[in-house]
Parts: C-alpha cells; sequence; structure tokens
C-alpha cells in the first residue's frame, strides 16, 4: 500500500498506524534521508541542502533507495511506503520494481487536508520537533512542490481505481478509524481478522 497526501497532512502518523495493524513495515523516504543527515553518512551529505530547502531529492537516487528497501526481507509479504512515490518518474521505477517482484498494490491512501491547516499543523511541529524543512517559506515550497509534482501521481492511481480518499481532519484516532473503515470496504483487513 501507498500513503500519499500534502505535507502536514499526518502521513506519518497515519502510517504507524496503519503498518502496525497489518503487521507490514512502514517505509518513509522522508525519514530515511533524515537518518542519514543526522548520522553524516554519504547520502546525508548529498540530500541535506535539497531537503532542508524543501525541494525534491532526484529521482535516480530516490529510487535506488527505495529499490534496495523494498527487496529486504521484512518489505516481502507487504510495505506500505510513505512519501514515495512523489513524481511521475517514481511511479515508473516502482512499477518496474514491483513487476520484477510478481507484487502489485493494493490500496493508496489518500489523506486530504486544506493548505491552511497543514501550514498550521507544520508550523507546531516545527516548535516541538525543530525540524528543518519546517520553516513558514520552505512548508509554502513544500506544499508547491507538492501541487506541482505528485497531484499527477495521485492522478494516475486514480485511473487505476486504487485510490481511497480520507479525510485527514479530527483526532489522530477518528483519522485512523476512517482509514481502517475505507480500505476494509476495499476487502483490505489484517491477516486473521474476521471482520470483510
Ligand atoms: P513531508 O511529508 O512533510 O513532505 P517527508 O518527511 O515525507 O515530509 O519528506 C521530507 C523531504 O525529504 C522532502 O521535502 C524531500 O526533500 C525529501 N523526500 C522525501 N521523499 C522523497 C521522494 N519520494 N522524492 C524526492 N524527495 C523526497
Amino acid at each position: 500500500m501507498l500513503i500519499v497526501g500534502p505535507p502536514g497532512a499526518g502521513k506519518g502518523t497515519q502510517a504507524k498506524l496503519i503498518a502496525e495493524t497489518f503487521g507490514i513495515p512502514a517505509i518513509s523516504t522522508g525519514d530515511i534521508f533524515r537518518d542519514n543527515i543526522k548520522n553524516g553518512t554519504e547520502l546525508g551529505k548529498q540530500v541535506q541542502s535539497i531537503v532542508s530547502t524543501g525541494s525534491y531529492v532526484p529521482d535516480s537516487l530516490t529510487n535506488e533507495i527505495v529499490r534496495d528497501r523494498l527487496l529486504q526481507d521484512d518489505a516481502v509479504a507487504g510495505f506500505l511506503l510513505d512519501g514515495y512515490p512523489r513524481t511521475t518518474e517514481q511511479v515508473a521505477e516502482l512499477d518496474r520494481i514491483l513487476d520484477e517482484s510478481g507484487a502489485g498494490l493494493d490500496a493508496v491512501v489518500l489523506l486530504v487536508a486544506d493548505t491552511d491547516e497543514v501550514v498550521e499543523r507544520l508550523l507546531k511541529r516545527a516548535v516541538e520537533q525543530g525540524r528543518e524543512d519546517d520553516t513558514e517559506d520552505v512548508i509554502r515550497h513544500r506544499q508547491d512542490v507538492y501541487l506541482e509534482q505528485t497531484e499527477p501521481v495521485i492522478g494516475l492511481y486514480r485511473d487505476r481505481g486504487l485510490v481511497a480518499e480520507i479525510d485527514g481532519l479530527g483526532r489522530v484516532d477518528e483519522v485512523a478509524e476512517r482509514v481502517t473503515a475505507a480500505l476494509a470496504d476495499r476487502g483490505i483487513v489484517p491477516v486473521g481478522s474476521d471482520a470483510v
């Protein structure tokens, strides 16, 4: 599965809950980049300035990282990608990776929230977590990049009938409930669960 939506919609929070429910890893490209920056790795040095301005890391680099990660043992039975694919070229790469392993996507969870609300959330997170890309200018830039580069990605998955659109406003548990219900509507339930 994938989870998509504008910066600040709550993808990371919901991704963790979905991953727990389904017993699959939540794989966040943003987290992978931040971990590498924090640990001063070669990759971290390469992407630091890009991530801090809110632009996208080049597809070639991002694709390679995701390909490696999806080949790890814990992702074989299923995974939830958070923050990838974000460009149409990344969609093409994910299609190739899945084709090669004979896997397919079950659903794309689209979390929606309006711009004012997400900017407010991100500014609050800036105070709480001190994320370098959570300043107002960078937040605005991330929203613009999202609209320009990632909206078309959602269109592609809509055409494939995979998108489950979820209202991201409200308490975390309310949103989580909506996600679970929307997935169940599509016949996607945790292994061992009776609800079909
Ligand atoms: P947000 O949900 O606020 O957009 P993320 O944690 O998902 O934040 O991503 C943080 C940053 O990491 C992005 O602004 C971008 O610089 C980089 N990044 C994450 N995923 C990708 C991707 N799929 N392609 C290119 N850059 C990415």
